[in-house]
């Protein structure tokens, strides 16, 4: 499709696909749509493309084995990737490649897709994989933007699409607040069905800031949302998996025939074995259980701003009891206002045209003219309940940010509708949103990667990550958007970095400021809590306490569950044997920009 009809051409729907906007964001919608398309300027590749075969199998010997994959799930389920690459946007990406890629494009590349629709036929496409050694990567619905997308880690991988023909709701428990979902179950239509099955008002969903992701696919690698529910993985309950040897097990309960608390109590009897499905390649979870949040009788937004940076350090200390004892009830953001200034959409042209970090005085100046005013730090929250148990917890929060001089509460009958506020106040309320994609359009053909350490939520913690990242995003040129969100006992520091995917500079810059800064990070005891594919070696790596012992057992678990290698080789830095000594490891040493070994050893006995 040519550019013009790509932007001209409406945003696909719920009803019309898994992956579609629910009707009341279509408007929405629409206007990122052509936000994103009025900043592009990277050609899509005319050229035809053969398929990358993965490296350790011939590519006639691979073709046959596609065809003989065509026999078992039809000729239509099984798509060679020979097409020009196309990018397309968040509501209609791509399956077969990383959109906001920070390699060449032609790196984290798939070299076909393929479409299950049972279980079972999840099951024939491992034996298939395992017979022919042929790397598989299954994604739910691929929009794990900004940690590689639908992309595979294996260049040439088959992707397992699983979201497309799995997509149902299988179960919405209206008495337990519990339900059971499919992989293609995007936020966006578990919130849809709630509503038209008439339950909205009865139970809430948690989202994360953009809903458009599979609920499956957020939760196993470790995603978060903003209601009291929002830490997804400690909030599901019950797994269905395919081993990559093709065996299917049900975790917890689930392993009981007959049993009906599969999705109430997630442990079942002996070892809990669900964590070691997350972040990991050890399986491919085709069922999940999911937690619903009873609706609180009430709910109130509010913000309030800070004046200066350094009120970052008692502001943390402030918050610490708070959201320990649960007066702040969610995993609430403080956020700079340099992010907040790019989430008006507008490109950073429109601010600054020079190099290097946009100064101060810019930011400031620019957030003097918006309903906010100025500020340095805003902080994002939620109270639930009734109004008479909300007025107590608000006024113990506003008598304790009140002792940082210069604190404001915003009141939002001030705010415009589309101040960014709003959005917030939304998905804290379970209800999923698109505003977040506005700050990507800070760089043309603006795409997004971050730096995620945790630590405690301590100020000095605080103050000495927001320097390292500032101090290393200074050397490299590059525009500084820290946001603190706060768990109940860490917190996770999130810095996007944007840049422009068509220039070979920038990415290159990017990925080197976030090399340092992870390994800077490391030094102190400061771990990433999630990455982008291009980094899962480097932050594996810093976990290597005990010369490395949670990396060799790792590898023991994917040695035992998957002889061959084939799930997902390398993800989370996890590589079956007949990857390992073939130089796969991508880390700061590598400086070819490729992301390929030099090959692949024979079949495991
Ligand atoms: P989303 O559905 O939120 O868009 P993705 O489908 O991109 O998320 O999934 C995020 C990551 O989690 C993927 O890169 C993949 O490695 C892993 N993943 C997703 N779904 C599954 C699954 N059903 N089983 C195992 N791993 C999965």
């Amino acid at each position: 499709m040519s550019f013009a009809a790509e932007a001209a051409s409406g945003v696909p729907t719920l009803p019309e696909v898994h992956s579609g906007i629910p009707q009341y964001l279509l408007e929405k919608a629409t206007h990122a749509k052509n936000w994103v398309f009025e900043g592009r300027t990277k050609e899509q590749r005319a050229r035809q493309r053969l398929p990358v075969v993965p490296l350790g199998i011939e590519r006639d010997e691979f073709l046959k084995a596609l065809s003989e994959l065509k026999e078992t799930l039809g000729n239509e389920h099984v798509e060679i990737n020979d097409k020009p690459l196309q990018d397309g946007w968040y509501m209609e990406h791509p399956n077969t490649h990383d959109m906001m890629t920070i390699l060449d494009d032609e790196e984290f590349v798939a070299s076909a897709v393929v479409y299950p629709s049972t279980t079972e036929e999840v099951q024939e496409i491992v034996r298939w994989a395992n017979k022919y050694l042929i790397p598989i990567f299954p994604i739910s619905m691929g929009r794990n933007l900004g940690y590689g997308g639908a992309a595979p880690r294996v260049r040439g991988s088959v992707t397992i699409d699983l979201g497309k023909r799995m997509n149902k709701i299988l179960n919405i428990n209206a008495e337990d607040y519990t339900c059971l979902v499919e992989p293609g179950v995007s936020f966006y239509a578990l919130y849809n069905a709630l509503e038209e099955r008439g339950l909205r008002d009865h139970m809430w969903i948690d989202t994360p800031d953009l809903g458009g992701g599979s609920i499956i696919g957020n939760t196993v690698d470790r995603g978060v949302g903003y209601t009291p529910y929002g830490d997804h993985w400690a909030c599901h309950s019950g797994l269905e998996v395919v081993l990559p040897t093709g065996e299917v097990i049900r975790t917890g309960m689930g392993a009981l025939p007959g049993n009906n608390t599969w999705q109430s109590f997630p442990y079942g009897f002996g070892p809990y074995s669900d964590g070691i499905f997350s972040q990991s390649n050890f399986g491919i979870v085709t069922k999940m259980g999911m937690t619903l949040m009873p609706n609180p009788g009430g709910y109130e937004s509010f913000m309030y701003t800070f004046q200066k940076e350094e009120d970052l350090a008692p502001l943390i200390d402030i918050i610490r009891p708070l959201r320990i004892s649960n007066i702040l009830e969610n995993v609430a953001q403080l956020r700079h206002v340099t992010q907040a200034i790019a989430a008006s959409g507008l490109p950073r042209t429109k601010f600054y045209s020079g190099t290097g970090r946009i100064p101060s005085d810019v930011i400031h100046a620019a957030a003097a003219e918006t309903p906010v005013g100025d500020y340095t730090w805003a902080y994002y929250g939620m109270s639930y309940g009734p109004a008479h148990i909300r007025s107590h917890k608000l006024a113990l929060i506003d008598a304790e940010f009140h002792k940082i001089p210069g604190c404001r509460k915003i009141d939002p009958s001030t705010l415009p509708a589309d101040e960014y506020f709003w959005s917030r106040d939304r998905i804290a309320a379970g209800i999923p949103d698109i505003h977040e994609l506005r700050w990507v359009n800070w760089a043309p053909n603006g795409a997004h990667i971050a730096f995620s350490p945790v630590s405690p939520i301590r100020g000095a913690d605080a103050t000495q990550l927001f320097e390292l990242g500032k101090a290393v995003q200074d050397k490299y040129g590059i525009d500084f958007f820290p946001a603190f969100c706060v768990g109940l006992r860490e917190m996770h520091l999130i810095v996007e970095i944007v840049f422009n995917r068509d220039d070979p500079e920038e990415k290159q810059r990017a990925l080197r400021c976030l090399r340092e800064m992870v390994d800077l990070a490391a030094a102190k005891g400061y771990g990433e809590y999630r990455t982008h594919l291009v980094l899962m070696d480097q932050v594996a790596g810093t976990y290597k306490w005990n010369d490395g012992a949670l990396g060799k057992f790792n590898e023991r678990l994917k040695d035992a569950l998957d002889p061959n290698g084939i799930l997902a080789p390398g993800r989370c830095g996890i590589w079956g044997k007949r990857y390992r000594g073939f130089g796969w490891e991508l880390g700061s040493e590598r400086t070819d920009g490729g992301s390929e070994g030099h090959g692949v050893g024979p079949r495991v006995e």
